[in-house]
């Protein structure tokens, strides 16, 4: 897989520059040193993404063809656009960072940052969340004296996140084919080992004075993880939200992540909104794509999203009550027309699945067989014994003619489990998949299900092609 990025080799020509960089007397000629030389890395890792990244149009690909560059967006705050922003807020006594981008992106931000404020002499590094993303290049700003400020639970959300790192890459890397096979290992690109040396716990806002400007900053968890913080400039109205939002504003939140993480918590997410509507933003600076502007869209959206969040939650509980089923509710519950948005990120069906999940775990309480580890696919050899391939490769085919891909994917699980390149029930899965992304685009279009139905798509034509 030559077209992807072999870290270990230019790993090695940044690890030789920093170490010639200690050699110098001061802090500012290896902090030089350090940037150049992981400028060099960050150009190479972000070209060859884009470059593998150019064959599709995802939400992801157009990150990753974000220009790197600074733009004042206020008056003395600048942001340093990429696949995510950096934020510097000046000071009559240095500067603040708000999030520090992709650590592949950092030097080249730093310098863009550099050249739109003149000298660089931070205070204080507030990173969002724990995601990559955000704290990527703190290693790469952190100086002696440098408070690192972030939200209580960060510690724990970089460990599991450390820990899991193989696990979730590998499942990234299935729904973003152009990621890079291995995760960094060079210290300063790879992702964790960011210690805090200031937290903000939930319901305590932490508030400090910087050359002459108010900073405020209000732990607001259940949106992109239990770690979320946002920073809030009372004379401005400007809240730096991270991820608070995702990508999209309005959208329907994502409590489901597919690449997998901890299930968000949507009663906090709404309780996280209502505190946002009560200090009323005349602007919200996310740390992916555009500043918005309009106080009067700001507040219908704050508003929509706390209400739908909420109907979603609460019609979910009621159903259990109810005695419904997962799958009724998955069908039934859908916001009304006034509270209709986005499900571009996250989708309602998944997060009625999560919500029911998160509270009653994963025991559904329908099948002695739930409890114990003999899966249905251990008598999928039987079934075919039973019925013979031909005859369930038919049923499976006609479900896919009468519009019913879902039944026809669980039949052909049945021949593909006894052998996984039968040609014949590769090319309806191949059918029944491509009407799941019909129906995927001519819809909800969520950017997680359009990524996996092309994967599962790529691997049934690869296996086809054998
Ligand atoms: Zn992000």
């Amino acid at each position: 897989m030559k077209r992807f990025l072999k870290w270990g080799a230019i790993t090695l020509v940044a690890a030789a520059a920093i170490i010639g960089g200690i050699f110098y007397f001061s802090e500012d000629a290896r902090q030089a040193a350090k940037i150049e030389a992981l400028d060099k890395v960050g150009d190479f890792a972000t070209d060859k993404m884009a470059d593998a990244a150019s064959d599709g149009n995802s939400v992801a690909a157009e990150f990753i063809n974000t220009p790197i560059r600074a733009r004042k967006i206020s008056d003395g705050i600048y942001q340093a656009t990429g696949v995510a922003n950096t934020h510097l807020i000046n000071t009559s006594a240095g500067q603040v960072l708000f999030d520090t981008g992709l650590s592949t992106q950092a030097a080249k931000q730093y310098k863009a940052l550099e050249e739109a404020v003149g000298e660089i002499n931070l205070s204080h590094i507030i990173v969002s969340h724990s995601h990559a993303d955000h704290g990527g290049g703190v290693k790469l700003w952190q100086r002696e004296g440098v408070e690192i400020v972030a939200h209580a639970e960060f510690g724990e959300e970089q460990r599991y996140l450390t820990e899991l790192q193989g696990y979730f890459w590998n499942r990234n890397r299935t729904l973003f084919p152009f990621m890079p096979e291995e995760p960094p290992t060079n210290s300063l690109l790879a992702y964790g080992g960011i210690a805090p040396t200031k937290t903000v716990a939930n319901r305590q806002p932490y508030w400090f004075e910087q050359g002459g400007v108010k900073f405020e900053l209000l732990a607001l968890p259940g949106a992109e993880g239990a770690d979320n913080l946002v920073l809030w400039l009372p004379e401005k109205k400007i809240l730096f939200s991270g991820d608070f939002f995702g990508p999209l504003f309005p959208q329907f939140p994502n409590i489901f992540t597919m690449r997998g993480e901890k299930i968000r918590k949507p009663v906090e997410y709404a309780n996280s909104l209502e505190k946002i509507i009560a200090l009323e933003p005349d602007m919200i600076v996310p740390s992916h794509k555009d500043p918005i502007k309009s106080p009067v869209k700001i507040m219908a959206g704050l508003k929509k999203m706390r209400d739908a969040t909420r109907f979603v939650h609460d019609a979910t509980v009621k159903g259990m009550n109810d005695g419904k089923t997962l799958e009724q509710l998955m069908v039934e519950i859908k916001l009304p027309a006034e509270l209709a948005m986005t499900q571009e990120h996250g989708k309602i069906s998944w997060a009625v699945k999560s919500i029911w999940e998160y509270y009653a775990t994963w025991f559904h309480f329908d099948k002695t067989t739930e409890l114990y580890h003999i899966p249905v696919s251990s008598v999928y050899g039987d079934l075919l014994e039973l019925a013979g391939s031909d005859a369930i490769i038919r049923k499976a085919a006609a479900h896919v003619k009468a519009d019913k891909p879902l039944q026809a994917l669980h039949l052909i699980d049945i021949v593909l489990g006894e052998n996984e390149l039968d040609k014949d029930a590769l090319t309806v899965r191949k059918d029944a998949l491509e009407i799941l992304l019909k129906r995927a685009k001519d819809g909800d279009k969520n950017s997680y299900e359009i990524y996996w139905l092309n994967f599962r798509i790529r691997d049934a034509q690869e296996k086809l092609n054998r």
